[in-house]
C-alpha cells in the first residue's frame, strides 16, 4: 500500500485511536474518582466507629442515672430506718432496724465507688467519642478536596475532543482507497495498521526474524510493508 510518510503517521494515529477505543480505555474510572470512592468508603467506617463510641457513652450515662436513682432510694431507706430507731424501744425491733440502717449505708458506699468508677470511665469514653468525631471532620475535608479534584478532572476530560470525532477527521484527511484497505485489513486482524519499532510489530507484538526485518527496512519510505505474522500494515519511524 502506497502512502507518503507524513500521512502514514496520520493513519497510524487513526489506527491507534480505534484500538484504544475498542479496548475501552476511555471508559475506565479516573484515578481522581478512585481516590474519592476510597475516601468515601473509609468515611462510612469512621461513622460506624463514631456511632459505636457514642453508644458506649450513652450506656455509661444510663448506668450513672441508674446508680443515682438507687442511691436516692437507699438514702431514704436509711433515713426511715434512723427515724424509726429514734422512736423504737423494743430491743429485737431495734436490732432489726439497726441492721437495716447498716445495710443501707454499706450499699450506699458500694454505689459511691461504682459511681466514681463510671465517672472515670465516661471521661475516657467521651474523649474517644470526640476523637472519632474529629476524624470524621478531617475525612470530610479530604473528601471535599478529592471531590474538587474529581470535578476538575471531569471538566478537563470534557474539553478533550471526543476520540470518535478525531477518528472521523483523520479518516477524512486520508485517501479513500487507503482508508478502504486499512478497514479491510482491520476487519481481518482487528488492527489494520501498526507501528514497527525496528524489531517487532506492535500489532501482534512478535519480534520478527532477521530476514523479514531487512525486507521491512528496505521497503521504500512511501510504501507500507505488511507484518509477515499478522498482516498489519507497518508504519516505520522515519528520521
Ligand atoms: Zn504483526
Amino acid at each position: 500500500m502506497k502512502l507518503d510518510p507524513q500521512r502514514q503517521k496520520t493513519l497510524l494515529e487513526l489506527a491507534n485511536l480505534e484500538r484504544s477505543l475498542a479496548s475501552g480505555v476511555s471508559g475506565r474510572v479516573s484515578p481522581e474518582q478512585e481516590t474519592l470512592d476510597r475516601l468515601e468508603a473509609e468515611q462510612i467506617r469512621l461513622r460506624d466507629a463514631a456511632s459505636a463510641a457514642q453508644m458506649a457513652v450513652d450506656d455509661i450515662d444510663n448506668e450513672i442515672l441508674r446508680i443515682q436513682s438507687d442511691e436516692r432510694k437507699l438514702r431514704r431507706r436509711k433515713k426511715d430506718g434512723q427515724d424509726a430507731l429514734g422512736a423504737e424501744t423494743d430491743p429485737e425491733r431495734r436490732r432489726d432496724l439497726t441492721h437495716d440502717v447498716y445495710t443501707a449505708k454499706s450499699r450506699i458506699a458500694d454505689l459511691m465507688s461504682e459511681l466514681q468508677e463510671a465517672h472515670n470511665e465516661i471521661h475516657a469514653l467521651r474523649n474517644n467519642r470526640d476523637l472519632a468525631q474529629e476524624r470524621i471532620r478531617q475525612q470530610e475535608q479530604r473528601i471535599e478536596g478529592a471531590r474538587e479534584a474529581r470535578d476538575a478532572a471531569v471538566a478537563a476530560t470534557a474539553q478533550v475532543e471526543d476520540p470518535r470525532d478525531i477518528i472521523t477527521r483523520l479518516a477524512e484527511s486520508l485517501p479513500a482507497d487507503v482508508i478502504a484497505e486499512y478497514e479491510r485489513q482491520r476487519a481481518e486482524n482487528g488492527v489494520g495498521v501498526a507501528q514497527f519499532n525496528g524489531r517487532s510489530c506492535t500489532g501482534c507484538a512478535m519480534v520478527l526474524p532477521a530476514g523479514p526485518i531487512a525486507l521491512v527496512r528496505n521497503t521504500p519510505a512511501d510504501v507500507l510493508p505488511q507484518c509477515p505474522e499478522c498482516g498489519s500494515y507497518l508504519v516505520r519511524n522515519h528520521a
